[in-house]
């Protein structure tokens, strides 16, 4: 079914970094899942897009106060964020999980954590679950603003641990990032895209329209293999 869309362009928030939903190719371009998958629904429905890759909390904030129509960036539907954003149908099946270093074997349990200082992304699932269990696991926490500042900090040994997404932690690794989990991961959502609550209703059709015209064709799965093989 093709919607009509009532802009000539919509902003498109999006993470700065967050491989392989979105990064920079070794050409400086963006790509990655949310990418290519906003990309072709828009061809598909007909309508213009302006990316901007902003980071997660910056692209919440945008579309919380209109300077952004809607946000891909591997977000998590969540009850929460439900009162404040509509969603898309979800997307993509996700879940977050511990990382350490490779090597690093003095952590099997979350309470091993106890006393050391674990990292996650401002704003995200991980960050709220790292707040939600900190008293009973007696880690302390650090936020760091983007994927590539958290990834640093665990390599320096600023952090001693760090909570993702694990389709990201998985594609790290599956790139020889020296990463372990050695706790099994938590149960997720899924991914959704998301406008304003109330705000452009006519986006959020679109993109349910094309996704489900890119499962039909079997373009979704065509363009999630491109990053993701045998489900790591
Ligand atoms: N899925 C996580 C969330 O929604 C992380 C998203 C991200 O870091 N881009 O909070």
């Amino acid at each position: 079914k093709q919607i009509n869309p009532l802009k000539d362009s919509y902003v498109i928030a999006s993470d700065s970094t967050f491989a392989p939903f979105e990064f920079q190719n070794s050409d400086g371009e963006y790509q990655g899942i949310d990418v290519d998958l906003m990309i072709r629904i828009a061809e598909l429905q007909g309508f213009n897009i302006n990316f901007k890759f902003i980071g997660f909390s910056s692209a919440v904030q945008a579309v919380e106060s209109g300077q952004a129509d809607g946000m891909i960036a591997g977000m998590t539907i969540t009850k929460e964020r439900e009162k404040a954003f509509d969603f898309s149908d979800p997307y993509f099946k996700s879940g977050i999980q511990l990382a350490v270093k490779k090597g690093n074997d003095t952590i099997k349990s979350y309470e091993d954590l106890k006393g050391k200082t674990v990292g996650a992304k401002i704003g995200t699932e991980s960050a709220d679950f790292l707040e939600a269990n900190k008293d009973k696991y007696g880690y302390s926490i650090k936020y760091l603003d983007t994927t590539d500042a958290l990834y640093s900090a665990l390599e320096i040994g600023e952090i001693v641990a760090m909570m993702d997404d694990y389709p990201v932690i998985g594609y790290g690794i599956a790139q020889n990032q020296p990463l372990a989990t050695p706790i099994p991961r938590e149960e997720g959502g899924s991914y959704g895209f998301a406008v304003k609550k109330g705000k452009n209703p006519e986006l959020i059709e679109m993109f349910n329209e094309g996704l489900k015209e890119l499962k039909r064709t079997g373009e979704y799965d065509e363009i999630v293999g491109t990053y993701i093989k045998d489900g790591s």
